[in-house]
């Protein structure tokens, strides 16, 4: 999704109403879980101060996970705040940097692709699980166990009981 400077300057104080789809983002694999990224949207306004570019809306779209439990593929839909500030390379009067969260183009164009996909990013859990009770793959036989019980038992000790039952266990000698 691009932004021509030129329709800023010729805005006049006003805002421009932004709405569009089809937006290709590349995510794929950025994320762990990420298998593919469906087109998104990104509805907002954009409108220019002070030499400075604003860009803020919404972008919203579905990503196709692998589930970190099961590794079945789900559908995660997401809808997250964008808000960007551009200036141009050629007329900022201030010291560019990072804290100032002030992105500098060069040219005409603002390229937003990489700002909302970075909004997306930042704002996926660490870890996405298909539902909140998915029950995982059975690690004795391989079986996804939200499909098919498979009736393996499989023992698990927690490490701290296990040291505590050593402890009490020399105490006891
Ligand atoms: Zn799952
Ligand atoms: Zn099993």
């Amino acid at each position: 999704m691009k932004l021509r400077k030129n329709d800023f300057l010729q805005l006049h104080g006003q805002k421009m109403e932004l709405d569009e789809s089809g937006i290709d983002l590349d995510l794929k694999g950025k994320h762990p879980q990420i298998v593919a990224a469906q087109p998104a949207r990104f509805a907002g306004e954009a409108y220019a101060t002070s030499g400075l570019y604003m860009v803020e809306g919404e972008v919203e779209g579905t990503l196709t996970m692998e589930c970190a439990r099961c590794l079945t593929h789900f559908p995660y839909a997401y809808r997250v705040p964008v808000k960007e500030t551009f200036v141009d390379e050629k007329e900022a009067e201030i010291e560019l940097d990072e804290e100032l969260e002030i992105q500098a183009f060069d040219g005409d164009d603002m390229e937003l692709n990489p700002y909302l996909e970075a909004d997306i990013l930042l704002s996926l859990p660490h870890t996405l699980v298909c539902r909140d009770d998915c029950k995982g793959i059975c690690p004795e036989c391989g079986v996804n166990k939200n499909e098919q019980n498979c009736g393996c038992v499989v023992e698990r000790i927690d490490p701290r009981l296990a040291v505590l039952s050593e402890l009490f266990g020399k105490q006891n000698k």
